[in-house]
């Protein structure tokens, strides 16, 4: 796959029409000019990934929209090194703009397919990240705790796995909700275990499910 002139010119574009939107963390930014999303794209769906909307990845998913990643990303408030646990790897691109910022990435899938797909896709990419089959509800104990929690689905609760697997003074970022939108919140855990909460708008998100699903 190649990164030419042109995309790298219509990701420019992106990033001003990201910026317009009100996403001023000039890291983010340069985080989402480096990844190339077309790349995570299938290859005749070329002239879309430059266009500030989610699109369909397969196995029903989608990539979530440049704007969306970009907002998730800035409210994570990551530092270089950080341990970064995200739900829903789908293509990987969200993925790969957080370890493009300089962080350890581990990411949960829970749909087999998208699971192989993106781990052999990944293979040939620069960002090394963690991927793994299973269900996000549960996170990944053995690798806790984390600096950060990215939800990338519509979670109807808050997985209480993921709180317990989070540093203190940890953010969480989380779609919650259960209807067609979810409320973006920004969860930061207390010394005490207790969770403080900031509320940053209503987004729309394909859910979070329960079992592992096989297909
Ligand atoms: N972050 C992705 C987009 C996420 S779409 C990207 O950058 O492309 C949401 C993803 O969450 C889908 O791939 C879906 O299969 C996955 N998902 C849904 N429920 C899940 C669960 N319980 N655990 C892990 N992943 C889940």
């Amino acid at each position: 796959m190649q990164d030419t002139f042109r995309h790298k010119g219509l990701r420019k574009k992106l990033v001003e029409t990201v910026r317009g939107k009100g996403i001023h963390d000039s890291k983010v930014l340069a985080a989402i000019e480096a990844v190339p999303r077309h790349f995570f794209m299938d290859s005749s769906f070329l002239e879309f990934a430059y266009q500030d909307k989610p699109f369909p990845i397969g196995s029903g998913q989608t990539i979530s929209q440049p704007y969306t990643v970009a907002f998730q990303t800035s409210l994570l408030k990551l530092e270089r090194g950080m341990k970064v646990l995200e739900i829903g790897t789908g293509s990987g691109y969200q993925a790969s703009v957080l370890a493009e910022m300089g962080v350890r990435v581990f990411s949960i899938e829970r749909q087999r397919k998208l699971y192989l797909k993106t781990k052999a896709f990944m293979e040939s990419m620069p960002w090394k990240i963690q991927l793994f089959l299973g269900d996000g509800y549960a996170g990944l104990p053995k690798f806790a705790p984390f600096d950060r929690v990215l939800i990338t689905a519509a979670a109807p609760e808050i997985p209480s796995a993921l709180v317990e697997q989070l540093k203190t003074g940890g953010i969480m970022v989380i779609p919650y909700g259960n209807g067609d939108e979810q409320q973006m919140l920004r969860l930061t855990k207390q010394a005490d275990g207790s969770l403080s909460e900031e509320r940053f708008g209503t987004f729309r998100f394909v859910p979070m499910l329960g079992d592992l699903a096989d297909d």
